[in-house]
């Protein structure tokens, strides 16, 4: 159209100049050859426009690939990034619990590690193991930011039974919506605000050793990573905590007797040297009580040894009920023969608590095969440092004054002089 507005004016001078001046002729035509050439070359130039279009957009449409290929491996790269990360704290943690012997240690620094891990001030680390002896579950540790807290739910709440009785993790995005579980009931146990949390069982050979878990006042706190991640920390640590717990009870075997559960002589022997100790320190007055059963052989003989061996496991058990203030220690000494160690305690007080304990096993009924029986039981009373400045001092003293209980016709608590 714009090439015919142009050519329509020059046809109309080219007739007119051809038919009354031939130099204008020559001169029309020489500008419509230019005006074919001018066309010819912008035909040439759109065509090229059009392909450099085409190239530009296929330039794009590479340069969006790329661009999505690099994000892609951006995350790969994160991810394995994460992934060093991890592995290198956990090989941290394992460290660190290699080097626990107790189990009070491996659990506090299980917890401790694990709240920097997931690294955030407002979750809460908890450890459950099961007791050995009980075979309850109890809080081994637990840890928000930098502190220790002291948890209400002690046996663990609605999550822990759940963990423990399907042995799988556990995820709770939201506690508030969570249909499994009914939140009314827990607000009643725990005052503390636990909208989301992980769980882990730690497990050894089939058997739940405790729990680890995470939880948070927020909702969906945690991710499926985070799971993840909690799952590996529990399955390479629960031989650390097993072998903690074998340490424990070794340590226990060799310290506590078999029979009773008591501490044994040598534990008392090195005890009774750190409290004197304290003693000197503080000047306060420590109490030492030699217990022994009356005539023991003869109910023995009478009633047999396993019956026998009631009656020390009985007497025993009274005897932790009965001296159970912190520090109070209570030790089988050899055969019928108990020993209590009463730090911080004068005399007076000590001669009490004897007389209380002595009648207390002279009211009691022990029955074997139906048959009613008693056992009475005679005391030694001494004191540091009113009677002995050295502990074995002190324990002749209190076996001189259980002497003289004997001597005056048993089932009496006699004090040292
Ligand atoms: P006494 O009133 O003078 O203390 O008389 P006793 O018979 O208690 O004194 P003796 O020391 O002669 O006897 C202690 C007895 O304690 C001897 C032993 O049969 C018994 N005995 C020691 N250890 C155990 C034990 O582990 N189990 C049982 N069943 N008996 C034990
Ligand atoms: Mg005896
Ligand atoms: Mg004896």
């Amino acid at each position: 159209m714009v090439v015919f507005s142009f050519l329509l004016p020059l046809a109309g001078f080219f007739i007119y100049a051809a038919k009354y001046h031939a130099a204008f002729f020559f001169l029309a035509a020489a500008l419509v050859v230019n005006i074919i050439l001018l066309a010819a070359f912008h035909r040439r130039l759109s065509k090229k426009q059009a392909i450099i279009t085409l190239q530009k957009e296929e330039y794009f449409e590479k340069t969006n690939l790329l661009k999505a290929e690099l994000g892609q491996e951006w995350q790969t790269i994160e991810s394995f990034r994460h992934k060093i990360v991890n592995y290198s704290q956990l090989k941290n943690l394992i460290e660190k619990l290699g080097m626990c012997l107790s189990l009070e240690e491996t659990s506090t620094t299980l917890s401790v590690e694990v709240n920097k891990l997931f690294g955030h001030k407002d979750i809460t680390v908890i450890l459950y193991l099961f007791h050995s002896t009980i075979g309850e579950l109890g809080i081994s540790s637990s840890q928000k930011g930098q502190m220790q807290v002291h948890l209400k739910a002690k046996k663990g709440d609605l999550f822990d039974q759940w963990v423990v009785k399907t042995l799988n993790p556990l995820m709770v995005e939201d506690a508030n919506s969570d249909f499994r579980f009914d939140i009314d009931k827990m607000s009643q146990e725990e005052v503390r605000q636990i909208r989301s949390l992980i769980s882990a069982p730690l497990m050894e050979a089939n058997k739940i050793l405790g729990i680890l878990r995470v939880d948070s006042p927020l909702p969906q706190h945690f991710t499926t990573d985070d799971l993840r991640f909690l799952r590996t920390i529990a399955d390479l640590t629960s031989i650390a905590v097993e072998n903690a717990q074998l340490y424990q009870r070794l340590e226990e075997l060799a310290i506590k007797d078999g029979l009773t559960g008591l501490y044994l002589r040598r534990y008392l022997m090195e005890r009774l040297e750190e409290e004197i100790a304290r003693g000197v320190r503080s000047k306060y007055e420590l109490s030492f009580l030699m217990i022994d059963l009356d005539r023991f052989k003869q109910y023995n003989d009478t009633f047999g040894h396993i019956a026998g061996d009631i009656v020390l496991r009985n007497l025993a058990q009274v005897l932790v009920e009965h001296f159970s203030r912190p520090g109070d220690l209570i030790c089988r000494y050899g055969g019928e023969e108990f020993c209590i160690l009463l730090p911080d305690c004068p005399k007076a007080k000590a001669a009490e608590l004897a007389e209380k304990l002595r009648q207390k096993m002279q009211s009691q009924e022990i029955m074997l095969r139906r048959q009613k029986t008693h056992v009475t039981i005679s005391v030694g009373v001494a004191s540091f440092p009113k009677d002995a400045r050295l502990k074995e001092e002190l324990i002749f003293k209190a076996d001189a004054a259980l002497y003289q209980a004997k001597e005056g016709g048993r089932n009496r608590v006699c004090l040292a002089s």
